[in-house]
């Protein structure tokens, strides 16, 4: 279901009902968890209004992918939201939990502005405005834009254009519709360097990255009778490979997608070992045949129909093991 027309209200209402907020996203933010706060962040502080941003997850570090973006000097370190926000604004993020160590200031804010486009959201904000149709949840910060009355510059046009490319994998996904190209049109029209914001994430790594890839992607594991008989492939980065190819987390978001070109897979899986805590986080991906984001749902993530999440606190072998026996049991959707 999409955002009713009495949620837009509301969420314009709130907008301009408070001269500072606090603007939050998901935990390890990606292109348009990011994209889509810097974007308001711009818009409203361009309007007067004293905007901090931020995300409840260590490292505090923007991804390298993201770190020509404008609207970076909106960021402060998670303690540096308020105890208690007037406003609090949560980007891209389904359920509380994913506000890591900022997702108590749901409970102390005086309002909750939730703005996202998961299936899964659960609404927890006072207001929510969350179209599951939207291709990111860029798109739904640029509608609010419109609704505001506020101008879609060509800075606020280029983080906005970061969550797109970012979700519609350079619109090549199935979420890429003809409205996602029109909005892309209008973005390039006010002279974004679309060209470098792309090859910044999708066609720019460290050396060392190129390495790691080489040798996760030599021990991957293609295992064709997994899935019904759909086949699975999966693959680990430890901490070790971190330590060795001296890269973080967030420098190995990528790995997934080349592991999912395999063909004789419907499923690929990544699971990331996080220095952070020790813990596994599982990427996993799906070709349109099977509901990742319900599998992984089950197993205490979530996500989007075809590309989902959740951490794992079993080794990697259970981990494993519990993964593919909820993927040998889910229906297989047609395609
Ligand atoms: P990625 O595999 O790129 O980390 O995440 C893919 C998608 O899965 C994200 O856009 C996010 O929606 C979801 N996701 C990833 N990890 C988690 C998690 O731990 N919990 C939840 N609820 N969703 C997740
Ligand atoms: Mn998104």
């Amino acid at each position: 279901m999409t955002a009713a027309e009495d949620d837009w209200t509301e969420a314009v209402r709130l907008l301009s009902s408070y001269d500072e907020v606090a603007l939050v996203c998901h935990v390890g933010p990606d292109g348009d968890a990011l994209g889509s706060m810097l974007a308001l962040g711009l818009a409203l502080r361009a309007r007067g209004t004293k905007v901090r941003a931020s995300w409840g997850s260590e490292p505090f570090e923007v991804p390298a992918a993201y770190s020509s973006l404008p609207g970076l000097d909106l960021l402060v370190e998670a303690e540096q939201i308020p105890e208690a926000p007037g406003l609090l604004i949560a980007f891209d993020t389904g359920s509380t939990d994913r506000l890591g160590s900022l997702a108590d200031r749901v409970e102390t804010a005086n309002d909750v502005l939730v703005i996202d486009h998961h299936v899964t959201n659960t609404r927890f904000g006072t207001v929510n405005v969350v179209d599951e149709r939207a291709a990111a949840t860029a798109v739904v910060v640029v509608e609010l834009l419109d609704r505001m009355g506020l101008p879609l510059t060509a800075e606020i046009a280029a983080p906005v254009y970061t969550g797109l490319v970012t979700d519609t994998g350079s619109f090549k996904y199935a979420a890429t519709t003809p409205e996602v190209h029109v909005l892309a049109a209008r973005l390039l029209a006010t002279g974004i360097r679309h060209d470098i914001i792309s090859r910044d994430i999708w066609d720019t790594a460290p050396f060392a990255y190129v390495q790691l890839l080489g040798a996760v992607c030599s021990r991957a594991v293609l295992e064709p009778a997994e899935v019904g008989g759909l086949g699975l492939v999966w693959a680990t980065v430890t901490g070790e490979d971190l330590e060795r190819f001296g890269l973080a987390l967030s420098d190995v978001e990528g790995v997934i997608d080349v592991l999912r070109t395999s063909g004789e897979a419907e499923v690929a899986v990544v699971v990331k070992s996080d220095p952070a805590d020790g813990l596994l986080k599982v990427s996993t991906r799906s070709k349109g045949a099977v509901d990742v984001g319900a599998v992984c749902a089950a197993l205490g993530g979530g996500g989007h129909r075809f590309a989902a999440g959740y951490t794992s606190a079993d080794d990697t072998g259970t981990t494993i093991a519990r993964l593919r026996a909820a993927l040998a049991t889910t229906p297989h959707l047609p395609v």
